[in-house]
């Protein structure tokens, strides 16, 4: 009898299995046809210094127009997007559209020519040859000062060839682009890595800020978080920030930047326009 119930439980494991497979070759095809018909769209989140409230940029966040679902977050299809490759020329495409859209945003408004831009590289992207050329091209393009660039990585992208990466990292940081370590306490974390990754600032995951207002071990975790960044002379984002207390906390502990619901959510581009219009 044990026998037959451990035979049906193999079963249902194949029948999931199974389902979860069509559903990913599904995604993958319609992402494909997504890629093609331009139902991708970038929402910008507002980035904000936790000293004055101002905005200081956006991280540009992909999203897709399905035609029956509406708006998907990229939580939902980067991953596949990735495993398929994919995310390569959604990534090209990403960029080109952030940084036109800040250059825009820096002649609507040239009292805020500061404002940077964050994009997201995903593994993949970083073991590409041609990265470098690639996205000097789209700087040179677009007319975007390096500087006001900001490409977000995360170790786990890092940590399959990490002496590439670092090679291609510190050929982005010559241009003058600014590099910055997102989830940072997810990953396979090393110091000893994050010593030789030429980042400008570190990106602390919205699981810890989620958490800390209420768990006092997060608390600790962020606090200790902080001050290592800040003692290798990185900038310190926190993500993911939803009340005030937890914005109460991050300032006590002198975090730099802030990002998350509390400010404003990822933003349509009209919207994103209207926000810098107040802000
Ligand atoms: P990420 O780069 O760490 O981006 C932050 C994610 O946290 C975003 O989810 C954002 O909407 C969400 N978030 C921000 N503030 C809050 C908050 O206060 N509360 C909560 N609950 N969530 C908050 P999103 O847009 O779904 O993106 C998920 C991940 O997908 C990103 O994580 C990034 O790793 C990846 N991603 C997004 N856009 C791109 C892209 O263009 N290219 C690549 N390669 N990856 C992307
Ligand atoms: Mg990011
Ligand atoms: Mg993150
Ligand atoms: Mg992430």
């Amino acid at each position: 009898r044990a026998k037959a119930q451990g035979k049906g439980s193999y079963q249902v494991f194949d029948t999931q299995m199974r389902d979860q497979i069509v559903a990913a070759s599904r995604l993958e095809r319609d992402l494909r046809h997504a890629l093609e018909r331009e139902q991708l769209e970038v929402y910008y989140q507002p980035i904000v210094s936790l000293v004055t409230q101002e905005t200081i940029g956006f991280e540009a966040l992909v999203r897709w127009n399905h035609p029956q679902r509406g708006i998907v977050s990229a939580a939902e299809f980067v991953p596949i997007a990735e495993e398929t490759g994919l995310s390569i020329l959604m990534d090209w495409w990403v960029l080109k559209e952030a940084c036109t859209q800040m250059k825009r945003w820096q002649q609507q408004y040239p009292e805020r020519s500061n404002l940077t831009i964050s994009v997201n590289l995903s593994g993949k992207q970083i073991i590409q040859p041609n990265l470098v050329e690639y996205i000097s091209q789209i700087l040179a393009d677009t007319d975007l000062n390096p500087q006001c660039l900001t490409l977000e990585i995360t170790e786990t992208a890092i940590i399959e060839k990490p002496e590439l990466a670092i090679n291609t990292l510190g050929k982005l940081k010559e241009l003058g682009i600014r590099l910055s370590l997102d989830d940072f306490g997810t990953g396979y974390s090393s110091l000893s890595y994050l010593q030789r990754f030429p980042v400008n600032s570190l990106k602390i995951d919205r699981s810890f800020v989620n958490r800390m207002d209420v768990d006092s071990d997060s608390l600790e975790i962020v606090r200790a978080m902080i001050l290592l960044g800040k003692t290798l002379g990185m900038t310190v984002v926190a993500e993911g920030i939803e009340t005030p207390a937890q914005l109460n906390l991050l300032q006590q502990m002198d975090s730099n930047h802030g990002q998350g619901y509390y400010f404003a959510k990822p933003l349509p581009e009209s919207e994103s326009t209207n926000w810098l219009k107040l802000k």
